[in-house]
């Protein structure tokens, strides 16, 4: 009997997960440099959290919650996305006021399984909460563009669109129902069932997308308030150089956001999923969670997407060096050496136990190490042989230098 890990999820190993460990310690060094504090929540919640914070009429939380029941007959959901958790943790604190929190980790949609669409897939997000500054919409949009491109999506275009909030909303909404109602019978039947209870959700429905394509915009009906709100957004952007399109029936899979949507879709990954993440303000989901009144602003980038979108790039190297001990005598000096280099920022390996000077080269070519350094007669005067595994090229190296070697080296391998 083999087991194998269940559908739609999957084993992240090496080499695979060295570009995975690159992104994530890029995205928590990204994060912290605008102010973003670490944040974790719990994997599963009270499905209520996830009900009300994501909306009962989105197909998350109609279709796609893997919901259970505990020992003690709790019902809890694997959460599907990270904002409910953490306001509901912001609330729970008793935090008031701005807060800026930051989280990766995985997330859980029972989906039909397919490429850059699976039932466990890894999130990094912000949440800004406690202000309703048009800024810290940008600022948002700004971390995720800047991620994406740092990690190497260069083409990256945010499709932006603003769907109004309160009166304007509401006034949207009741037009839009109006014109749903009068071509309910071309409709699909989950759109049908949304057009009271969600209008807003029919549009972006892909197997209404023909029907709705005519369908009045929420941008049509924005308050002068919401108007100024997003046409500071979208001169921000210009300033900041972010390339943008503006999506009159962008609004979004989730409930809870009013105003400012967006989505990052890198150009050359035209694939059938092709935003890589996206988000948006959600000024009522504090209150709407129990908490007092609190505006906020996030975004969540799908990591198995944005290792999609990069697609076969050469992996880095998982070592700098594999130490190869030519005489048995100097395995403990040599064990020294691996400690101070890796003192020293070096990554370093050597075999276990005493073996053969082919079998610990063939353990630096399985380990990935970019050089093979041999410490042979050599040893005795300070000096060691270094092999570049990929070019085959050799040089002795004082062995007092290899640290300050092996760092060019790496950052000339980049
Ligand atoms: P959402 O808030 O649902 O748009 O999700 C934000 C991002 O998470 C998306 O743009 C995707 O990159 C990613 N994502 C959402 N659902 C999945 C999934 N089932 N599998 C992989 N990535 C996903």
């Amino acid at each position: 009997m083999i087991f194998r890990a269940p559908k739609g999820t999957d084993d992240i190993l090496p080499p695979d997960s060295r570009a995975w460990r690159r992104l994530l310690r890029a995205w928590d060094i990204l994060a912290e440099l605008y102010g973003y504090e670490w944040v974790a929540t719990p994997m599963f919640e009270s499905t209520e959290v996830f009900a009300r914070g994501v909306g009962e009429a989105t197909e998350v939380v109609e279709k796609q919650m893997y919901t259970f029941e505990d020992k003690a007959g709790r019902l809890l959901t694997l959460r599907p996305e990270n904002t409910a958790g953490v306001v509901r943790a912001y609330i729970q604190a008793g935090r008031t006021g701005e807060f800026k929190g930051s989280y990766s980790g995985p997330m859980f949609r029972y989906e039909r399984p397919q490429q850059g669409r699976r039932r466990q897939f890894w999130q990094l997000g912000v949440e800004y909460l406690g202000t309703e500054e048009v800024d810290s919409d940008l600022e948002v949009i700004e971390l995720g563009y800047r991620f994406l491109s740092e990690a190497g999506l260069s083409d990256v275009e945010v499709h932006v669109n603003s769907i109004g909030d309160g009166d304007d909303r509401a006034r949207y909404n009741e037009l839009l129902i109006t014109w749903l109602e009068a071509r309910r019978d071309d409709l699909s039947e989950d759109a049908q069932r949304r057009i009271q209870a969600n209008p807003m959700r029919v549009l972006d429905s892909k197997a209404d997308a023909d029907v709705v394509s005519e369908a009045p915009t929420p941008a049509e009906y924005l308050s002068d308030v919401t108007l100024t709100h997003y046409d500071l957004l979208k001169s921000g952007l210009r300033e900041r150089d972010i390339t943008y399109l503006e999506d009159p029936r962008l609004v979004r899979g989730l409930d809870y956001y009013n105003r400012t949507v967006f989505e990052y879709v890198p150009q050359s990954y035209q694939a059938a999923q092709s935003a890589v993440g996206g988000g948006g303000r959600y000024d009522g989901l504090v209150e709407l969670l129990g908490g007092t009144a609190t505006p906020g602003v996030g975004l969540a980038l799908g990591f198995d997407r944005i290792l999609l979108a990069l697609g076969d790039r050469p992996a880095a190297r998982a070592l700098d060096v594999f130490l190869v001990i030519v005489d048995p005598s100097r395995r403990a000096e040599a064990q020294a050496f691996a400690r101070r280099l890796r003192d020293s920022g070096v990554r370093c390996d050597l075999a276990a136990g005493e073996r053969s000077v082919k079998a610990q080269f063939k353990a630096a070519d399985r380990g990935d190490a970019a050089a093979a350094v041999v410490i042979g007669e050599e040893w005795d005067q300070g000096m060691v042989k270094v092999k570049d595994l990929s070019s085959g090229d050799e040089r002795m190296l004082a062995a007092g230098d290899l640290a300050s070697w092996a760092a060019t080296s790496r950052a000339g391998a980049r």
